[in-house]
């Protein structure tokens, strides 16, 4: 097919969280929309899954959360913080008609996001990378460079790029977005999946310069996962992987450190050695970004998806109301602070009553997250 005279309203690369949450508000609200993935398919991907109150909020205002429980995603009414042998019990409150908070595997949100934003109208093309900009006199990005699966490049033409390329986002080399912030590279962590883990609610384990926890997730398994500072992770982990994890939930619970012992993980073990959190412009002259591509975090405060989620609910907000500008002050109200206190707790060299101060500032952070979304509207699932 000729794209090279076709014009869209918006072109969306990367077509994970962000940039299918992106695709689909935009084609809800009518926009002609082109969402682009140099991958040829959309399955797993690196997470630990938890997500906080403010994205399941909108997957249950989008229509997704009740279909993600109904594909078997376990839905949680408790978390617990437990700080050396301190444990704080947090009861969770009701989301829409879900009783509790939800962590659905990337295998099972990320397609479903995707199917979603197809079903808007989105005009989806995997194994379609994206290459460059075209601009215009005044340096406003006016178009997309793709190349296709047969390895063509094509120029399409847009009124708004929207870089949801992941860390590492090309979309951001393209436009020059400015880098506004970095963090130094954070913990690493290594995650599996266990079943039938005697547990019930998220819970959170911290003692010194070990992070370590159990997040319910889909098909009755438990993400089971411990971050460590970079140093230490080949003493702890390196010998033997499964043996390490199960040291570092044994610090606050033999009992399911045992049965994790016993049965095994269900796949192999991911490790994620950490990279450098940052914070990039969100948008400019015609280009916007969102997710990663714009802002990164170590995954010590599990909040990737959380504001993927968000980026997105913001900038079609600011596309069909204030324009762009109301996107960039929305995305940065916390997102300055929460990189920084993330960078604290990701460094893992704090004592544990300071964690908890940390962790109180982001709990107030993550409630004006969700009463920002009590003042703003969404454009519901058409069904
Ligand atoms: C170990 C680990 C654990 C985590 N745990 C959690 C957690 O518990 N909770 C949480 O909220 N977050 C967590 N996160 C963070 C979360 O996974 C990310 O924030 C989230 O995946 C970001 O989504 P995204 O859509 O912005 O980018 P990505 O998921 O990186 O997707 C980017 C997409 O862009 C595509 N792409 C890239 N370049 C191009 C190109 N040139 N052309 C076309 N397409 C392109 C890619 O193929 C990809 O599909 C974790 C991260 C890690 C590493």
């Amino acid at each position: 097919m000729n794209m090279r005279h076709e014009t869209f309203d918006a072109i969306v690369v990367g077509a994970r969280v962000a940039g299918a949450a992106t695709a689909m508000l935009l084609a809800r609200g009518g926009a002609r929309v082109l969402l682009v993935d140099s991958a040829d398919r959309i399955g797993d991907t690196m997470s630990t899954h938890a997500l906080m109150r403010p994205a399941v909020t909108l997957l249950d205002r989008w229509g997704l959360a009740e279909r993600l429980v109904s594909e078997g995603t376990a839905v949680v009414t408790r978390t617990s913080f437990q700080y050396g042998r301190e444990r704080i019990e947090i009861p969770m409150k009701p989301v829409g008609a879900l009783p509790g908070l939800i962590s659905p595997r990337r295998w099972l949100l990320d397609p479903m996001l995707l199917e979603a934003a197809v079903a808007a109208g989105a005009d989806l093309r995997l194994s379609t990378a994206f290459e460059g900009v075209t601009t215009g006199p005044d340096g406003t990005v006016t178009g997309a460079i793709l190349r296709n699966r047969l390895g063509q490049s094509q120029t399409v033409r847009c009124r708004l790029l929207v870089g949801a390329d992941g860390r590492l986002s090309r979309v951001a080399a393209a436009v020059s977005a400015a880098m506004l912030e970095v963090t130094p590279r954070g913990a690493a962590t290594i995650y599996g999946y266990v079943d039938g883990l005697p547990n019930e609610g998220n819970r959170w384990m911290f003692s010194p310069g070990l992070q370590a926890g159990l997040i319910p997730t889909t098909a009755g398994l438990h993400c089971v996962f411990a971050s460590c500072p970079q140093g230490d992770f080949r003493a702890r982990f390196a010998p033997d992987a499964l043996a390490g994890l199960v040291a570092a939930i044994a610090v606050t619970d033999q009992e399911v450190a045992a049965h994790i012992a016993c049965t095994g993980p269900v796949e192999r073990l991911t490790r994620f050695a950490g990279a450098p959190g940052h914070i990039r412009a969100a948008a400019g002259k015609g280009w916007a970004l969102v997710g990663d591509a714009g802002y990164f975090k170590d995954p010590a405060t599990a909040h990737g998806i959380s504001d993927a989620l968000l980026d997105a609910h913001r900038l079609a907000a600011a596309v069909f109301g204030a324009g762009l500008r109301a996107y960039v002050q929305s995305r940065n109200a916390h997102g300055f602070e929460f990189l920084q206190l993330t960078a604290k707790i990701g460094a893992m060299d704090w004592p544990l009553d300071v964690l908890k101060v940390h962790h109180q500032r982001l709990s107030s952070i993550i409630n004006a997250e969700s009463a920002e979304l009590a003042d703003t509207a969404d454009l519901r699932a058409a069904a």
